[in-house]
């Protein structure tokens, strides 16, 4: 690899919205060829955590994104329980055996559900045979993760050998996640933001199909999740394809996540943990950061 920084590009293959409804069931999926055919034509891999119960549904789609993408595949859990009362061992088997009995091979990533992992469950991936996982988004969302502790950098997590845990891009200082619902959410002055941030390297940027594509799942959100949801929804794969522009002006070349790990993979014993970058934060609250950083810049 060379020492360009490297920016990974991932999608969360899930039932949108995780409505497991018959009427509801991967409505995105109807769209799926347009979005190989934009992925194609932005010529970025796109690295794949899918839902394992989806790779049950779908084998045909899985395939598809598998012949015509340049891509890989990981975990995202069996069913995509958000409720965290299942027991975490027994749904990351059945996660396995799911993507096993397709591709032929265990997976070696996992993300959770929403990224909502906890402290004792990167032991459990470790000694499951994986070897990384990418699910904590350094930032902070009430009730569901807070991370401002965390490294934006892959890190060896407490408790595990091996296992690299390679977080979702947020920006150093200000922690404002890099992703496509945030893109979204914020609109072009996010791109402008995107053109003299610092950023991390590497740069995991997540998306969903969700992100890309309305359906009739988002009219069963509630409100105000399914105004900020739908928000610059028409032009997201616009805004995206400029994201990805944007990256590669600022130097980034596009690889998959075994490209992160090869590149970045950390030695547990050698990581230091710079905890000055979080201390230097005046806010807890990186929603009210991101205006005043908005506020400053331009549409361009
Ligand atoms: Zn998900």
């Amino acid at each position: 690899m060379s020492d360009d920084p490297l920016a990974c590009l991932t999608l969360d293959l899930e039932n949108d919205w995780y409505f497991d409804d018959p009427e509801y069931d991967h409505l995105t999926f109807e769209y799926i060829d347009d979005y190989i055919e934009e992925m194609q034509r932005l010529d970025v891999p796109v690295t794949f955590f899918v839902v394992g119960k989806t790779i049950e549904r779908y084998p045909e789609v899985i395939d598809k994104l598998d012949t015509e993408l340049d891509s890989e595949f990981h975990l995202h859990s069996y069913q995509h329980d958000t409720s965290k009362s299942y027991d975490f061992r027994t749904e990351i088997r059945k996660g396995k055996e799911a993507f096993a009995s397709h591709f032929g091979s265990e997976p070696t990533g996992y993300r959770a559900p929403q990224g909502n992992i906890a402290p004792a469950e990167f032991a459990i991936l470790e000694d499951e045979g994986f070897d990384f996982d990418s699910s904590i988004f350094p930032s902070f969302r009430p009730g569901v993760y807070s991370n401002l502790d965390k490294p934006l950098a892959p890190y060896c997590p407490e408790g595990t050998d091996e296992l690299v845990e390679v977080p979702i891009a947020a920006t150093p200082g200000t922690r404002i996640l890099v992703c496509q619902s945030y893109l979204k959410l914020l609109g072009r002055p996010y791109l402008t933001y995107l053109k003299y941030a610092p950023l991390p390297d590497p740069l995991v940027f997540n998306t969903h199909l969700q992100d890309f594509y309305e359906t009739d799942s988002h009219d069963r959100l509630s409100q105000p999740k399914q105004s900020i949801m739908k928000r610059n929804l028409d032009g997201s794969l616009e805004l995206f394809a400029d994201a990805v522009e944007r990256l590669r002006s600022r130097g980034y070349e596009f690889g998959t996540m075994t490209d992160v790990i090869e590149a970045h993979s950390p030695s547990c014993v050698e990581l230091v943990y710079d905890s000055t970058e979080v201390g230097s934060r005046e806010s807890p609250d990186p929603v009210s950061q991101q205006h005043d950083h908005l506020s400053t810049t331009n549409d361009d």
